[in-house]
């Protein structure tokens, strides 16, 4: 059932996710695609497999449609978001400096600073809102320029297109991870990345039941590298999580619409509660870089950030007595989850650090699931309440 795409004109992305090019079962007319076990193929097939640690139908299927959905000329699957960002780490050599976003994700700076540092790959952590970073990705001349936007948990937006510009200008690949915006939502390569890198862990499987990464690019030298280190480092998925992650991927587009609807609203009740002190999210006129998000995000994804006015027993409890809302690390399944990073994802962080990233005992990140938004409001509601 090979979809020929290229007879036609180009359908939207919610019928690209829907409709992937191949399935490589043209004999039975099957409608989803088998999942391919097999560890090795025999020699000489058309396919061009030959053993799952370097390919297998299951990638290739997914492959395809993320491909499609990023509007990229290639994208590499991987066991996980952390598999991912070490395919691309990996690539590095001995003294290179990567110049890194200072609010990365947890497990990168982990990988960074206690596994490639060993190697003697170098870090430098700026803030990339900052107009001096610009400069200083000349001046410093790194071999790589690490972002993500918007971050985690306090979803500071950077210009992905200023940035990418001012590193392109000085021959340095910027790497963007594309996590919480989704390829729906912001196209990293369009806006001058050279590898967008996305946990399809998180929204592209969105039912929180298997793990995956995946890289896109538009050059093919970083893509042999990206297939290099599937192989060499043994990064590769299974093809049942691929073929998992490519199910979810049909219903990204009708999810992360209710997702964002849920969390625009949620946004907009939570700024007017007393309890609230304030309130984060990239499309509200009151973040900091709402102008920027407003240009390259083409929506405000579904993670809504608070400040609560209550200390982190307070806060905590709060947690506690939702309904609706599982207390969870991990983001984008259907189902609402909620993280309270002091006791969570920063609990073993010295408190200079968590100042310093803004983590205040009173800061409850919120990654906004499918369910009813009156249903959301109304248990946050009854949450909050539990407050003097
Ligand atoms: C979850 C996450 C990762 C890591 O992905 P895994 O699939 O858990 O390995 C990387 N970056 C961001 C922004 C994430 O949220």
């Amino acid at each position: 059932m090979a979809n020929d795409f290229s007879s036609r004109p180009q359908p939207a992305a919610a019928t690209r996710a829907i409709h992937h090019g191949e399935s490589f079962a043209s004999e039975t007319g099957t409608v989803m695609p088998p999942i391919y076990t097999s560890s090795t193929f025999a020699h000489g097939n058309p396919g061009g497999f030959d053993y799952t640690r370097s390919g297998n139908p299951n990638f290739r299927i997914l492959e395809g449609v993320l491909a499609s959905i990023e509007e990229c000329s290639h994208a590499t699957v991987f066991g996980s978001g952390v598999s991912a960002i070490t395919a691309i780490a990996s690539s590095l050599s001995q003294g290179d400096l990567v110049l890194c976003e200072e609010n990365l994700y947890g497990c990168t700076v982990r990988l960074f600073e206690q596994v490639f540092a060993k190697f003697g790959v170098e870090t430098e952590w700026i803030d990339f809102t900052n107009a001096a970073a610009l400069t200083t990705i000349a001046a410093r001349q790194p071999a790589m320029v690490w972002l993500e936007s918007p971050t985690n948990p306090l979803l500071k937006v950077i210009d992905l297109e200023a940035v990418c510009a001012a590193a392109h200008s000085a021959a340095v690949p910027v790497v963007v991870d594309n996590t919480f915006a989704t390829p729906l939502v912001q196209r990293p390569l369009q806006l001058g990345a050279t590898l967008s890198l996305t946990s399809t862990t998180k929204y592209i499987n969105g039912h929180s039941d298997a793990l995956g990464g995946v890289v896109c690019c538009d050059d093919a030298e970083w893509q042999q590298k990206m297939l290099f280190a599937q192989k060499a480092l043994g990064l590769m998925p299974s093809p049942f999580d691929c073929w998992l992650i490519t199910r979810g991927l049909k219903t990204l587009p009708l999810r992360l619409r209710q997702q964002m609807a849920n969390a625009s609203a949620v946004a907009n009740h939570l700024a007017h509660h007393p309890a609230v002190a304030w309130v984060r999210y990239p499309l509200r006129t009151d973040h900091p870089q709402h102008a920027v998000a407003s240009r390259q995000m083409s929506g405000g994804g579904a993670i809504v950030t608070i400040g609560l006015n209550a200390s982190r027993d307070q806060a905590y409890a709060v947690c506690k007595a939702l309904h609706w809302f599982t207390m969870a690390e991990s983001l984008g399944g259907v189902e609402s989850l909620i993280c309270h990073p002091a006791t969570m994802t920063h609990a073993a962080v010295a408190t200079t650090v968590k100042e310093k990233l803004g983590i205040s005992d009173g800061l409850v990140r919120l990654s906004l699931g499918c369910e009813d938004e009156a249903d959301l409001i109304a248990d946050l509601d009854q949450a909050l309440s539990l407050l003097p």
